[in-house]
């Protein structure tokens, strides 16, 4: 049993779906050339709802409202806008086994699709608990999130738990924009995570101080530099408790797990070069087999700004660029420039709202009101007399498009203390 296409996007994610608009767009397949796989039963969406919009208590977002390409402002690609471009989808499909050299993959049934060029888009899963040696994650009120399915239990756990209990596990960004959804939800939460402060990877202290207080504000409490060791349980299976290292026992009616994400390269490895945890390319996001591409949260990229560092990146703005880019590196490859991309991060809880651009190396400086409700602050990393990196709250449009342009020209600074004293107008005047 088996089916040819010319391209096949394997994965079904944000990546997928901005490489199925550029596809369109550019018109360079003929119907039923290309198609693509994924494990998930909905066409591509936009997985950043499902920590947002998704788990808000009224009027919750729900699909098809959030397919991509909405989150960047542009056509909402429903099953039927697939169908209309002669896109296949084949959904609910599982790829297990990938052979590079004969240009084929095998379906969890038993189908072969071969293709003449692949472009790997099967992002990240989320860590699981068992990886750490804790068992238990099975459990029906403990939850992750990285897709639909996950999202719907952890609904469904928290309407079960109004004003109960929850323990987040975790202090990124999944960790905290869960938490703020609980909240939100009339449920008391307590954050576990071992660093000493939330955000670990990107916030400095001062920065996480600010959100740290806002959420103790909301009903947060925290507990840090310790972790999760076991569980107590009742006779259905439940947990009731959250046992921590430090010897605590957390009571929790749910536990919400964020404790990061690992890419999907496993189909891959042994057959393409992998590199930071990911699949390597170059700036065409080619892997070292060149009918091979991997995008998003999977590919492991060169980014000019940062000389050609190579990185992998696990957010939405980088799965958008690196799948578009992909696209028109294959169907115009002599026209198709390396890419040049701008690190961008950001997240959004309770009214909250903040955007970062860059790397986050260098000296640092903080700018801005930090103790107001609603808050206009930042921050700047410097290096080398150079803009690496800035952090802002509470921006707007103009606000952040002059971050932007800082860190992008690396603009020079002579007076870190200047730097601090001007704040936001030393971006907003260049
Ligand atoms: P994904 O969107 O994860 O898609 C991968 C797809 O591949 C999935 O459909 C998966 O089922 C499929 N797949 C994997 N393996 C196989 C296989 N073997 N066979 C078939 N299909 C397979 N980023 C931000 O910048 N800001 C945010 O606020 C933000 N919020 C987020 C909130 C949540 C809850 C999550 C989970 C992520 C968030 N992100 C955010 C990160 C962002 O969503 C990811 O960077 C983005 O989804 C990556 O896109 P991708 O296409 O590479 O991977």
């Amino acid at each position: 049993m088996g089916r040819a296409f010319v391209y096949v996007v394997l994965g079904g994610g944000v990546a997928a779906g901005y490489a199925a608009l550029e596809f369109a767009r550019r018109g360079g397949y003929s119907r039923g050339e290309l198609c693509i796989i994924s494990e998930e039963a909905v066409a591509p969406y936009e997985r950043p709802a499902l920590s947002k919009g998704y788990l808000l208590p009224e009027d919750p977002s729900r699909l098809p409202k959030f397919h991509t390409c909405v989150g960047a402002n542009d056509e909402l690609l429903t099953t039927k806008w697939y169908k209309e471009q002669g896109i296949e989808l084949v959904l609910g499909t599982r790829v297990i086994s990938a052979d590079v050299r004969r240009k084929t993959l095998l379906t969890a049934t038993g189908e072969t699709i071969s293709y003449k060029t692949l472009i790997i888009a099967t992002g990240a899963r989320a860590l699981k608990l068992e990886e750490f040696g804790i068992s238990g994650s099975d459990a029906a009120n403990i939850c992750y999130l990285r897709n639909l399915e996950d999202a719907d239990k952890l609904v469904n756990a928290m309407s079960s738990c109004s004003g109960g209990n929850a323990v987040v596990i975790g202090g990124g960004y999944i960790g905290m924009e869960c938490a703020a959804a609980l909240v939100t939800n009339k449920i008391k939460v307590t954050m576990v995570f071992p660093e000493k402060h939330c955000m670990g990877r990107l916030f400095t202290e001062k920065i996480a101080e600010y959100y740290e207080s806002y959420y103790t504000l909301k009903g947060v409490t925290f507990t840090k530099g310790t972790v999760l060791t076991s569980f107590e349980k009742d006779s259905t299976g439940k947990v009731t408790s959250v046992i921590l290292k430090d010897g605590n026992h957390l009571p929790a009616d749910m536990v919400v797990v964020g404790i990061g994400i690992r890419a999907n390269t496993s189909l891959f490895e042994g057959q393409l070069l992998m590199e930071k945890g990911g699949i390597k390319v170059n700036g065409q996001m080619q892997t070292s087999d060149s009918s091979v591409y991997a995008v998003g949260d999977v590919a492991a990229f060169p980014i000019k700004l940062f000389d050609g560092d190579i990185r992998r990146l696990e957010h939405v703005d980088s799965a958008r660029r690196t799948a578009r880019h992909a696209v028109a590196a294959i169907l115009e490859p002599s026209k198709s420039r390396d890419v040049d991309y701008l690190p961008f991060f950001y997240s959004r809880v309770f009214t909250l709202s903040w955007q970062f651009y860059g790397d986050n190396v260098g000296e640092v400086i903080h700018y801005g009101d930090f103790t107001s409700n609603s808050p206009r602050f930042g921050a700047y990393w410097v290096s080398k007399g150079q803009i690496t990196g800035a952090f802002l709250e509470g921006g707007d449009r103009d606000d952040y498009e002059a971050l932007s342009v800082v860190v992008w020209r690396k603009t020079k600074v002579s007076d870190m203390s200047e730097l601090e004293r001007q704040g936001l107008a030393f971006a907003i005047q260049e």
